[in-house]
């Protein structure tokens, strides 16, 4: 597949920018990295693991798929985007971050008013999606 996955510095000052933005700077940075390819049914995932011994505190990491990235920057940001809500629903509130939950759905849809979104609601196939499946076209 690809050579060594060098995350590009443009990827980590968008997480900069969209912790600013979003989420008031609160969001420490994560392990960011690049899936090679593909996945099935998605763009993205994230990994949180609140205590690891090696490390003396949690780790936790946001890896993007290739196909993402060469989708473009408006769609990786997106894509970035939602990953950051699953952190900041494990590191800020300390809740289940695996799920698309109530509080998943409440910071998504605060960003979602903001940058053009429809409402999503906990569960659904439209939370998974967030925020492509219900962003109004007029970006
Ligand atoms: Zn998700």
């Amino acid at each position: 597949m690809s050579t060594k996955n060098s995350v590009p510095d443009w990827l980590l000052s968008l997480f900069d920018d969209l912790n600013e933005t979003y989420f008031d700077g609160k969001l420490e940075r994560p392990f960011i990295g690049i899936q090679p390819g593909s996945m099935p049914t998605k763009n993205a995932w994230y990994a949180y693991v609140p205590y690891l011994e090696s490390r003396n505190g949690p780790f936790a990491a946001i890896s993007i798929t290739e196909e993402v990235l060469a989708k473009g920057r408006d769609y990786t940001s997106d894509t970035l985007l939602h990953e950051m809500i699953h952190h900041a629903v494990a590191t800020l509130y300390k809740e289940d971050h695996a799920s698309h939950s109530k509080r998943f759905c409440e910071i998504a849809n605060n960003i979602g008013a903001r940058i053009g979104c429809l409402r999503i609601v906990p569960g659904s196939v439209a939370a998974e999606r967030w925020p492509q499946s219900v962003r109004l076209p007029s970006r």
